[in-house]
């Protein structure tokens, strides 16, 4: 009987029926499921590292011969295992390297001196001694096992309870031994990348060289970033099919808004202004991303788009992912279209407001909406759940999409008859980033700031600092300027052990005293926090200390200096967003980071900030760092995890695959050529995977 990768795994005679459930319950019911759970790291078994004399930066990986163990009782309780090991052939001097455990039970049963032991961690110096604590070990049993465990590239695989990188290994092995290969479907179209999977699965897990591993490894990441691209396109092509109705007036009303004005747009404005417009007039519904670093002015683009479209009587939403935000765009909208005569109404979880009930005159006559009703609805993701009574939604603007899932989109076009929608950000993500996440959206970018924004300046700093900067605010203060001091406690985790909001409210309180401060964080009742954003909006209030809760969209141009505590907490892309509430005015700008300790390393991060002030170079910056997990997650993206590939590493691979799914949609939008059952195969897939996340 043949084994294929759809064979159950307790099909499988040589594996033991308590080994295939353990396997089952780690995610892996098939042969398959297994043969993609591939290895986190290798092993070159051909060539060890020779034994370390010092402490290294980088794990190294040893192989020799146990001479001597013991165990020591420490502190009562405590119990310390130490293992000396040498290096095979070594001579008199080095070659000796210690190993050690405290109250690892298990691991004094396994190692017995004349063991052969191969050992992976980072070396530390330690007087007299190189000392390994809890590397990853494997005993070498002298079986007939070599060629899977030594002298080759070994793969360590992640591994669970009961079944250690050793055996899965094993059984990896006795699988492939097995597995037919022509029955292994091709799934990548041969054109994008011609390796066999077959060959490409068995190299991923034994591979014969470091060069075939990667020849093995993009096909493998083709084939997963092709799978998503091709969910992806699948959804545009959807997309595009959908029929809706025209949301475009004449452009009476804005052309008085910018009329208004006292400044120019900027030629980016009037780009995707125009790019947005065409959409409202085609009665395919609009799916576009407005994509713009903070400041870039991105409200007005909005505004302009929604009096398009209630001018074509119809009416128009904005949703922000926040209460604070929503009433700030709340009043934004007001004080510029009150004088339009355009009805802009707040609806919160908190709070309803409606504003311009009596217009200067009747706004639309074409208007199939009730008098009175507002053109113009503002509000927060309540909006979507509680029904909010559009009559005739024509466009939905969502605002700050990074906190906003995919769900919640398809929620919204739920509501209306396939409204126009256009969603804003301000994150600026690397490229591979939007054509995964956003890739089914139309984009227009703000490239270009507006004119005569003042600089900012930025400054990482030792919290011994501290005072220096706090005379440097209020000097700032006393010049009539605002500032914000920002500190990463974020509402959910008050036990986040960083200082708490409150207690340094009191310490501003008096450095800055009599000058006015006020606190802010995700706990202030909303009508407080209202209270709180206008006070400071007059001037009244001279220094926030807040929470990130004024993260995106907070515009006060006078505020010119931010202090950010505990700096290093933050992302770099969301340190980016929060000096983004600076530099709004005329004034030059302050950002000063302090970190939370003295140390060199907490600041060397954070200097990407000091030397550029360009979103996308920041995005790239952190998304190195942090990797793109996190942007990734299933809330956001609505994407599965990758597995294999990498975004940033591997973002050729990503241009690769998108290109080539768009390429086969257009051709072949249901894919039936014969050349593309295995996209329909990966499609499929995806689809389900998809599905599970969302269920
Ligand atoms: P963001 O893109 O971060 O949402 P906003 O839309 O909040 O930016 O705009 C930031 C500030 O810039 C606002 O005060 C807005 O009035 C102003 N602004 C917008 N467009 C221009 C422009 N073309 N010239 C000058 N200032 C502008
Ligand atoms: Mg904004």
């Amino acid at each position: 009987m043949g084994v294929t990768l759809e064979t159950p795994l307790d099909e499988l005679d040589f594996l033991p029926p308590n080994r295939a459930r353990l396997l089952e319950r780690f995610g892996l019911p098939t042969v398959g499921a297994l043969l993609l759970h591939f290895p986190r790291r290798y092993e070159d078994r051909n060539q060890f590292d020779r034994f370390p004399n010092d402490t290294t930066d980088q794990p190294v990986c040893v192989c020799g011969m146990v001479k001597k163990t013991s165990i020591r009782r420490i502190r009562g309780w405590q119990k310390m295992f130490d293992v000396l090991i040498e290096e095979d052939g070594a001579s008199a001097f080095g070659g000796r390297l210690v190993c050690r455990w405290f109250n690892s039970h298990w691991v004094e049963k396994m190692i017995v001196q004349g063991h052969r032991l191969v050992v992976y961690g980072k070396p530390k110096r330690s007087g007299g001694n190189v000392i390994i604590a809890h590397p990853e070990f494997e005993v070498i049993e002298d079986d007939a096992e070599e060629s899977i465990h030594l002298r080759r590239i070994v793969p360590i695989h992640a591994a669970t309870e009961g079944i250690s990188p050793r055996v899965l290994r094993r059984i990896v092995w006795d699988v492939l031994e097995q597995l037919q290969d022509d029955t292994v479907e091709q799934l990548v179209p041969e054109k994008l990348d011609a390796t066999p999977r077959a060959w490409a699965l068995r190299e991923m897990h034994f591979p014969a060289s470091m060069e075939s591993l990667a020849k093995a490894r993009r096909h493998l990441v083709l084939e997963e970033f092709l799978a998503m691209q091709l969910a992806v396109s699948a959804k545009r092509t959807e997309l595009k099919a959908e029929r809706g109705e025209p949301h475009c007036g004449p452009g009476e009303w804005m052309r008085r808004l910018h009329d208004s004005l006292p400044f120019p747009l900027t030629k980016a404005q009037q780009r995707s202004i125009a790019e947005i417009r065409d959409d409202l007039a085609s009665s395919r519904p609009m799916n576009r991303l407005l994509h713009g670093d903070v400041g870039s002015g991105k409200t007005l683009v909005a505004m302009s788009a929604m009096l398009l479209c209630i001018e074509a009587g119809f009416q128009a939403a904005l949703m922000a992912p926040t209460q604070i935000l929503a009433e700030q765009h709340y009043l934004t909208f007001r004080r510029l279209l009150d004088p339009l005569g355009v009805r802009v109404a707040l609806r919160t979880g908190a709070r309803r407001e409606y504003g311009g009930e009596m217009p200067l005159f009747d706004p639309s006559p074409r208007t199939d909406s009730a008098p009175g009703e507002p053109h113009i609805l503002v509000g927060t993701h309540a909006l979507l759940y509680e029904g909010a009574g559009f009559t005739r939604l024509g466009l939905a603007v969502i605002d700050e999409q990074h906190k906003f899932g995919v769900v919640q989109r398809a929620r919204l076009r739920e509501q209306g008859s396939a409204p126009d929608v256009l969603v804003m950000t301000a994150t600026p993500l690397p490229r591979t980033l939007t054509m995964t996440i956003y890739g089914d959206l139309d984009v227009s970018t703000l490239d270009e700031m507006p004119a005569g924004r003042g600089k900012i300046i930025t400054g990482v700093r030792a919290p011994s600092k501290l005072p220096e900067a706090a005379k440097f605010i209020r000097e700032q203060l006393d010049a009539g300027r605002q500032c914000y001091i920002v500190y990463p406690l974020i509402e959910e985790s008050e036990k986040l052990e960083a200082k708490a909001a409150t207690a340094e409210f009191a310490k501003w309180s008096e450095l800055l005293a009599p000058l006015k401060c006020e606190l802010i964080h995700g706990r202030v009742p909303p009508e407080e926090k209202d209270a709180i954003m206008t006070r400071f909006r007059s001037g009244e209030t001279k220094a926030l200390i807040a929470t990130t809760v004024i993260e995106v969209g907070v515009d006060v141009p006078n505020a010119n200096v931010m202090l950010i505590e505990n700096a290093e907490r933050f992302g770099l892309a969301q340190i980016h967003q929060l000096r983004g509430r600076i530099g709004r005015g005329e004034h030059k700008s302050y950002c000063i980071l302090i970190t939370g300790t003295d140390e060199e390393e907490a600041m060397e991060k954070l200097r990407v900030l000091e030397k550029t002030n360009d979103g996308f170079e920041i995005a790239e910056a952190d998304l190195r760092l942090r990797g793109a997990g996190d942007l990734l997650g299933t809330a956001q993206s609505g994407l599965p995890p990758l597995r294999l590939g990498d975004l940033f590493r591997d973002a050729d691979l990503m241009k690769l695959a998108r290109n080539h799914a768009y390429l086969i949609f257009e051709q072949d939008p249901k894919l039936e050529r014969p050349g593309h059952a295995g996209c329909r195969v990966l499609l499929n897939e995806t689809r389900r995977t998809i599905l599970a996340q969302v269920s």
